[in-house]
């Protein structure tokens, strides 16, 4: 059974249609990479099915959007705040219960974050910051993860790095890359995306980061 359909869909802002008439099916265990210019869509794409899919999926937004005033334990356990009793978040937010610790810290130990537990996120670098957002998006039970430009502030070392924990935690990856090399070596079906439309719809094997310049070209639709 596919993970997700869409068919024919739009969305926008503000009652301005942004995506037009798209239609795509995911499977479980896909490493789609959402491509195309700035502006052309990808994050409301990756926004559409992030809300299609809700809790079952974990989010690292463009942003990172963690909390600058509390700690990395804080923002890494948001992951999941949706799974825990109101009584259970508050008590963690002031005394961080000793399991609760030990299973954030699970998560930071092979992305060198363990020494950072109790520190503020406002603090770190920012590599140890998107670092802890992928943190938390490991801390969320999902099988499905939704990355919308999960490496765009660290290095080429460190976003394989990134990447590959993302591929090995997690059974289906949707990004959004801007990266075309990244892209290809990471993720198994390149979707293109060009004023709201897909116009590139194929398995990135065998493909070439010159291959997905047409992309970034003016023009119809693309035969890959
Ligand atoms: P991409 O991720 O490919 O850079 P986006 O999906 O972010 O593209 O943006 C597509 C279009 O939607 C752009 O014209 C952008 O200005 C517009 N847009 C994005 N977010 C909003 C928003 N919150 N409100 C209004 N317009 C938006």
């Amino acid at each position: 059974m596919s993970l997700l359909e869409l068919r024919g869909e739009s969305a926008g802002y503000n009652g301005k249609s942004i995506l037009r008439d798209v239609s795509l099916k995911i499977e479980p265990g896909e490493r789609i990479a959402f491509v195309g210019e700035s502006g052309a869509g990808k994050s409301t794409l990756l926004r559409l099915l992030y809300g299609r899919l809700g809790n079952t999926a974990a989010l690292m937004p463009q942003d990172s959007a963690l909390v600058q005033s509390l700690s990395v334990f804080h923002n890494v356990y948001m992951g999941r705040l949706h799974q825990c009793s109101v009584w259970r978040n508050l008590r963690n937010l002031l005394f961080p219960a000793a399991t609760d610790i030990e299973e954030v810290r699970k998560v930071l130990t092979p992305l060198r974050l363990e020494e950072k537990l109790f520190s503020n996120v406002g603090q770190l670098s920012g590599g140890q910051y998107q670092r802890t957002a992928l943190a938390r998006a490991l801390y969320h039970p999902g099988r499905v993860i939704v990355a919308d430009e999960p490496v765009s502030s660290v290095d080429e070392h460190q976003a394989s790095e990134i990447l590959s924990t993302m591929n090995c935690e997690k059974e289906t990856v949707l990004l959004a890359m801007h990266d075309r090399a990244l892209a290809l070596e990471f993720a198994n079906r390149i979707i293109g995306i060009r004023d709201g439309g897909i116009v590139m719809d194929t398995p990135s094997a065998g493909m070439t980061p010159e291959d997905l310049d047409e992309l970034y070209l003016a023009g119809g639709m693309i035969t890959a």
